[in-house]
Formats: C-alpha cells, sequence, structure tokens
C-alpha cells in the first residue's frame, strides 16, 4: 500500500467531483485521502452527517412528523418510487431528551407542525410544496412549555430569548413560502 505523497497521488481518485461541501471544508479532503489509500472496492459508512448528503444529490426531500401519518405514508411511497435517493426528514420527539409528559409525545409533533417551527414540506426536483399551511399559527412559546428542556427560557430575564426564537420560526417560514411561490 503507498504511502508517499507522490505515489498516493498517482492512485485513482473515488471521490467523484461535484459534491456540495462548503468552499474549505476538510470532510471531503478527508474522504479523498481515505479513498485514495484504501481504493476499490472499499464501502465508506458514516454517521448522519454533511459527508453523507453533499456526495448525493437528491431528487426528492421530504418533512413530516409521525403524527401525521397519512403524509408520512405518501412520502414514503414517493421517497421508494423515486428514480434515486431520496430524503426523508422526520421530527422524533424524544421523552427523555426533551423532558416531556409521555403522553403527550405524538401531541408535540402535531404542534410542532401548529406553530412552524417543525413545517411539512416536500421539494420534488427543485420544486418546493408545503403540504400543511396552519389556519391559526401556534406561538413557539406554548410549544416549547411543555418541553423540560426549555424551562430555563421561562424564567424572568429570558423574554428576549423567547421573543428571538419567535422571530426566527417566522423568518423561516417566510423564507420557506417564497420558495415554494418561486414554484408556481
Ligand atoms: S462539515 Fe459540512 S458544514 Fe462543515 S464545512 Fe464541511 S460541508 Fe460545510
Amino acid at each position: 500500500m503507498a504511502t508517499n505523497l507522490k505515489q498516493l497521488t498517482q492512485n485513482e481518485e473515488l471521490l467523484c467531483g461535484g459534491h456540495r461541501a462548503c468552499a474549505g471544508c476538510t470532510g471531503s479532503n478527508i474522504l479523498r485521502q481515505i479513498m485514495l489509500t484504501a481504493g476499490k472496492d472499499t464501502v465508506v459508512g458514516g454517521a448522519t452527517g454533511c459527508m453523507e448528503v453533499v456526495t448525493t444529490i437528491f431528487p426528492y426531500i421530504a418533512q413530516t412528523t409521525p403524527y401525521h401519518w397519512k403524509d408520512l405514508a405518501m412520502k414514503v411511497e414517493k421517497a421508494l418510487a423515486t428514480d434515486g435517493p431520496a430524503f426523508l426528514n422526520l421530527l422524533m420527539p424524544c421523552t427523555p431528551g426533551w423532558h416531556f409528559d409521555p403522553a403527550i409525545g405524538i401531541d408535540l409533533a402535531r404542534e410542532a407542525v401548529e406553530c412552524n417551527f417543525w413545517p411539512i414540506f416536500e421539494v420534488e426536483n427543485g420544486v418546493y410544496k408545503i403540504n400543511k399551511k396552519p389556519k391559526d399559527k401556534m406561538p413557539v412559546a406554548d410549544w416549547m412549555k411543555k418541553q423540560g428542556r426549555f424551562k430555563h427560557l421561562f424564567k424572568p430575564g429570558n423574554e428576549h430569548v423567547l421573543e428571538s426564537t419567535q422571530a426566527f420560526v417566522d423568518k423561516e417560514w417566510e423564507k420557506l413560502l417564497k420558495l415554494e411561490e418561486s414554484a408556481s
């Protein structure tokens, strides 16, 4: 196996060009170095992260929750029928991580959509579509209040954090609406 740089650079380049990592990312460099050394017939696996998604162009991307079972089933079917890689992003309320009453896990998934924290949408070949637009938008703080992990934010003096969280969620929702508009 080659261990000198000159030899290494003469090995076959196995990470294709055209990845979508940030300019200057060292992750793609790491992959290149590993593959230049390991050679063909190597399977590279990694915990979910940038290197997993930047080396693949997804023709179908969708986001939903386990409360919206019909939407979830439809998106699983679409993902499986997609000719090429697809990506599903699901919100998964976690009892010990989020610190909530175990009876309300699914409700928290529903409310995350109702407060626009977790919009339900899909992107098919670059075209955005929002699958559900809440009629009466719930304040994000009402959703956060049910989760012990945010307890400290409801103490006096932290109102500004809740306000900036709401402003952030509102801004992101507006961006998503614009992306959908640009498709029509
Ligand atoms: S690890 Fe991800 S976010 Fe960080 S530079 Fe690389 S592509 Fe960008």
